[in-house]
């Protein structure tokens, strides 16, 4: 006898709100694709049958080119990598989108206790996850190192956010957050063309507006760690979805798995057996932001933090033999 396979539970999760401006007559979904940031980028939007391609491509690469020439901790060149090795003491300039995601950043920081980190990059490279070519556990002076050289308390942004000072040693990381703020980047540059029809990815972290030739919303099955099944569909309606989890980006030593995600209050790699978060928010920059910050906290800390900031947001937990799944209420709200 053969066993039947039962396709696993699907949800529907309802847009905040649905506007129903009718699609332009004649309007077909455009594809443009390509790669930054380390993964790849994706989007689908809705115009007439003459888009003009190469106005559209310009726009999404000069965006994804102002993020990555600001804020990459890969391009020795970029304003990020020159603040991060410029002396201490010294105000160093930044330009506008660096400014807004240094501010969401250390706000999340603020509101996380901690948790969510943007000074983290000394610990990321003394792990392996950044620039400098090490992978395996560090030792424990460097380790130590590594954490003095951390900590958004010593990082100061001027308020207008045009200047932040270097307090000597600090290393910015932002990767948790700049794929978001590129989305979201993308998404308005696109807005400003007159393009308000479009999905929105960078690496896994998406943003859709606007509705499909067919009158629907642009649906999107949410990642499921260890699975190929699909059990929950988002209609990203003016709302954005990120994941931050280790299924992604790790190394094996001894048997252990060692996230990319480090927990800064202790300097060590997350290790409590999240396997992803999800966030879902308006903006990308905060779901990106917040996917990572919930994750360093896991289940019980981020889920009642969740709750209190009113996120909406999905835990993946392993478990023995397989995952469970835990929502914050503002997810259940979202998929009622
Ligand atoms: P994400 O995939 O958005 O969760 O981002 C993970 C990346 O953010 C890592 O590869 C690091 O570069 C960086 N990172 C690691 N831990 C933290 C942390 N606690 N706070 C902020 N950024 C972090
Ligand atoms: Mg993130």
């Amino acid at each position: 006898m053969s066993l039947a396979l039962v396709p696993p539970p699907r949800r529907v999760l309802l847009p905040a709100s649905i506007t129903r401006t009718p699609p332009p007559l004649g309007a077909h979904v455009h594809e443009f694709s390509g790669r930054t940031m380390g993964t790849t980028w994706n989007v689908r939007l809705v115009d007439g049958p003459r888009v003009d391609r190469k106005r559209v491509l310009r726009a999404i690469e000069g965006a994804l080119g102002d993020v990555v020439e600001q804020m990459s901790t890969w391009e020795p060149d970029s304003d990020l990598c020159r603040f991060n090795r410029a002396a201490a003491g010294t105000w160093q300039s930044l330009p506008e989108s660096f400014g807004q995601v240094l501010a969401c950043a250390l706000d999340v920081a603020a509101r996380s206790d901690g948790a969510f980190d943007p000074t983290a990059g000394a610990l990321v490279d003394a792990w392996g996850f950044g620039p400098p070519a090490r992978r395996g556990v560090p030792g424990a002076d460097a380790l130590a190192q590594a954490r003095e050289r951390a900590g958004w308390r010593r990082l100061s942004i001027a308020p207008g956010r045009g200047v932040a000072l270097q307090p000597g040693g600090l290393a910015l990381d932002l990767s948790a957050i700049a794929k978001g703020f590129g989305v979201d980047l993308v998404a308005r540059r696109l807005a400003a063309l007159g393009i308000e029809s479009h999905l929105v990815e960078i690496g896994g972290e998406l943003r859709g507006s606007g509705v499909k030739p067919d009158g629907q919303p642009w649906w999107v099955a949410l990642e499921e760690p260890g699975t190929a099944a699909t059990s929950t569909l988002v209609a990203l309606h003016g709302l954005a979805v990120a994941t931050s989890g280790d299924y992604r980006r790790w190394f094996e030593h001894d048997g252990t798995r060692y996230s990319h995600t480090i927990d800064p209050r202790d300097g060590l790699p997350i290790r409590h057996g999240l396997a992803s978060v999800t966030v879902i928010h308006a903006e990308c920059m905060q779901a990106d932001a917040w996917s990572t910050a919930l994750g360093v906290l896991g289940l019980d800390a981020g889920l009642a933090l969740a709750d209190r900031l009113d996120l909406a947001a999905r835990f993946v937990q392993r478990t023995g033999g397989g995952f469970e799944e835990r929502t914050s209420a503002a997810f259940d709200r979202l998929t009622q």
